[in-house]
């Protein structure tokens, strides 16, 4: 089992390269979150650890870009203790399991152990929001069973905002996902997108609300986030 230690405190991850490689883990070690996702885009890991505050990038926030890529390779955070706050916001954003630190190496490995089991039992995730179904592996959005026909930026827009139901998107960072780098379009192009998702989305129980100050979330008026 490959597993991709993202740790700065080198006492604690030499600790933990070493304990895990004595129980038959193979753990490869990231001191920072650019070098975490360098490995990343060059290896598959069956299980991400993964601090928190790292030297130069929230671990958080690291995660955050790991599924807005669609990486769904599992990933432990582990936290301070009573870090309850940086838990929801993991959990929100993806995250599969947290461990408080200090810790006892036994309960590292056993949730290790479990998040593995679980993801390879896993199908292809279908995200959903509401009646909103975003099928990852053919990229299909429907709602109802209702295949929705949608252009490739409305597709990617959406894409961006099912994965992250329930949490605001900033205009600037959906804009980076829906229009190329060397596009010359204005962000504000990317309210025209919405406004057509939007007339798409009619009729149905998901709608694309503008969070002030904050950006775009999806959200089912169904059911509570
Ligand atoms: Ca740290």
């Amino acid at each position: 089992m490959r597993v991709l230690l993202v740790e700065d405190e080198r006492e604690m991850a030499a600790w933990l390269e070493r304990a895990l490689a004595q129980s038959g883990f193979v753990p490869e070690h990231a001191h920072d979150a650019a070098t975490a996702e360098r490995m990343l885009s060059e290896a598959r890991y069956d299980v991400v650890i993964m601090d928190l505050r790292l030297p130069d990038k929230h671990g958080l926030v690291l995660l955050r870009e790991m599924r807005n890529r669609g990486d769904i390779t599992p990933v432990l955070i582990l936290t301070a203790q009573g870090g309850l706050q940086d838990r929801v916001r993991g959990l929100n954003l993806g995250a599969d399991d947290f461990l408080s630190k200090p810790f006892a190496l036994e309960e590292l490995e056993a949730r290790l152990a479990a998040l593995v089991r679980r993801s390879r039992g896993r199908p292809a995730p279908r995200m959903q929001c509401g009646s909103l179904v975003y099928d990852t592996e053919s990229k299909a959005f429907s709602i109802e069973g209702v295949l929705l026909h949608l252009t490739p930026r409305e597709h990617a827009a959406l894409a961006v905002l099912v994965t992250r139901s329930g949490v605001p998107v900033e205009k600037n960072q959906l804009f980076s996902r829906v229009f190329d780098h060397d596009s010359d379009a204005s962000i504000d192009a990317i309210e025209v997108v919405l406004h057509r998702l939007r007339k798409k989305l009619t009729g149905s129980d998901v709608r694309i609300v503008t969070v002030r100050g904050l950006g775009y979330m999806l959200e089912s008026t169904s059911e509570p986030i």
